[in-house]
């Protein structure tokens, strides 16, 4: 199909899902454990500004044409890879499900998902939505199944020429060592974080705890971004544990059918537990428990917001990426202390600091290592603006033309001028 075709289908395609954004919405919330007004007004929305605009790239893509040393000319081709893989995790399954397929399809691959196995009804749902739309038979193929099996074939396939990988930094290893084992396929890797938010003592208390909250708490805790180390400067320590131990303890937590509800259960028992345990090591080693630190309720698998104050940097919750409701505070004197601090973790995912003063804030922001710094907001993205890991939280970049050139290579084509006044 030319892009022109592409592009139309893809935008036929956005307008089927936001037809169905209820059941779309319902299904994950039922799925995925999180509140449907999330679903609805910010996963479904998400989903719909990437798609639209990768359909709108489709046919703006070009190379370029280069006047050679001698008597050639020289051409760049964008080509793409045919048929690629993407496998992808629990916690946003329909928007990281068009993260990998709006691109993919837009430069003109076919690809094969396989979704996470907690959750695979929307990426089901989409993908006869797809049919609806008019994308062809076979260009969209999603093969549910568990890692191990339906996922490692997605890795290791000799016919399967790119692989865009999304999930843990442990399982983002395999898959690179079975694409290099394979054919060699390039990957892409979104992996884990363990991001720091660096509140100052000029910041907002107010704004800093309510950015703090959502950094944390937003999505049962269950962002790659999470702001799970938050670093707060010694002169404001106090008065901001108090305040955010308040906001923490308002958080409606149950049904996530209730449209009051803020945090529903965490994704299943596996998660449950090993956050559970990592409150207990927090705990174990000498954390201040400030609120919550145990199961809410005694059906299901919810958590109470839990907050843990005088965090070391060595403790395990510090270290680990919990991905769960559990916010570490962690006490600075200096904003150099916080940098190297901030520096400290394998992740490099995101980073963000409240200050009023712009010229610490940029210093901050140029000095940590984090493919996304935010200045005085949180969890704030657009598809405009690449996203993606430093150090192990993986490389390549998301979002609009970012991912559209991922799933492309660039060919050369070389040819001779004759008679040409160019020469
Ligand atoms: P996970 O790594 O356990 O699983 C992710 C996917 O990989 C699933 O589909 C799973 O079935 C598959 N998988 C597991 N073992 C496999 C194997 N041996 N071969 C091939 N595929 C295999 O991650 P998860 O628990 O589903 O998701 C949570 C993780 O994802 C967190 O670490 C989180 O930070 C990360 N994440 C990162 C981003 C990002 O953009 N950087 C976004 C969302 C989630």
């Amino acid at each position: 199909m030319s892009g022109a075709a592409r592009g139309k289908v893809l935008f036929k395609y956005a307008d089927l899902i936001e037809q169905h954004t209820d059941e779309l919405a319902y299904l994950e919330t039922l799925d995925n454990g999180k509140p449907f007004v999330l679903s609805k007004y910010a996963d479904i929305v998400g989903v719909l500004k990437c798609l639209r605009n990768v359909a709108g790239w489709a046919d703006k893509i070009s190379g370029q044409t280069y006047k050679m040393d001698g008597p050639y000319q020289g051409m760049s081709l964008y080509e793409p890879y045919g048929v690629t893989g993407a496998i992808i995790p629990w916690n946003f399954p329909m928007l990281m499900f068009m993260l990998k397929v709006g691109p993919a399809l837009a430069a003109g691959n076919t690809i094969v998902v396989k979704p996470a196995e907690q959750t695979p009804l929307t990426a089901l749902y989409l993908a006869a939505l797809a049919k609806e739309a008019g994308i062809p038979s076979g260009a969209l193929n999603v093969v549910p199944g568990f890692g191990p099996t339906a996922g490692a074939a997605v890795a290791s396939h000799m016919d399967i020429n790119k692989v865009g990988f999304t999930g843990s930094t442990e399982v983002g290893k395999i898959i690179m060592e079975a694409a290099a084992k394979s054919n060699l396929k390039p990957v892409t890797l979104e992996l884990g974080g363990k991001s720091p938010l660096v509140i100052c003592e000029d910041a907002d208390l107010d704004a800093a705890v309510d950015i703090a909250n959502l950094a944390l708490f937003f999505n049962m805790g269950q962002c790659c971004t999470a702001g799970s180390r938050v670093f707060v400067q010694d002169t404001i320590y106090d008065a901001f544990v108090a305040k955010a131990v308040e906001k923490a303890k308002k958080r409606v937590v149950g049904d996530p059918f209730k449209p009051e509800v803020e945090q529903g259960p965490q994704v299943d028992e596996t998660q449950f537990k090993k956050i559970l345990e990592y409150i207990e090591s927090g705990k174990a080693e000498g954390a201040q428990l400030l609120t919550g630190g145990c199961a809410a309720g005694n059906k299901g698998y919810y958590i109470e917001p839990t907050i843990f104050g005088d965090v070391q940097d060595d403790m395990k919750i510090a270290r680990e990426e919990i991905f769960g409701p559990v916010m570490s505070l962690l006490k600075f004197k200096t904003l150099d202390e916080a940098i190297k601090r901030a520096n400290t973790s394998s992740y490099g995912l995101a980073a963000a600091i409240v200050s009023k003063d712009i010229d610490v804030a940029n210093r901050f922001a140029r000095s940590v290592r984090a493919g996304t710094v935010w200045i005085n907001c949180y969890h704030v993205y657009d598809q405009s603006l690449p996203f993606g890991g430093y150090k192990t939280s993986g490389f390549g970049r998301e979002h609009g033309l970012h991912s559209i050139l991922s799933h492309m290579q660039l060919k050369a084509i070389v040819t001779p001028l004759k008679d040409s006044p160019w020469l």
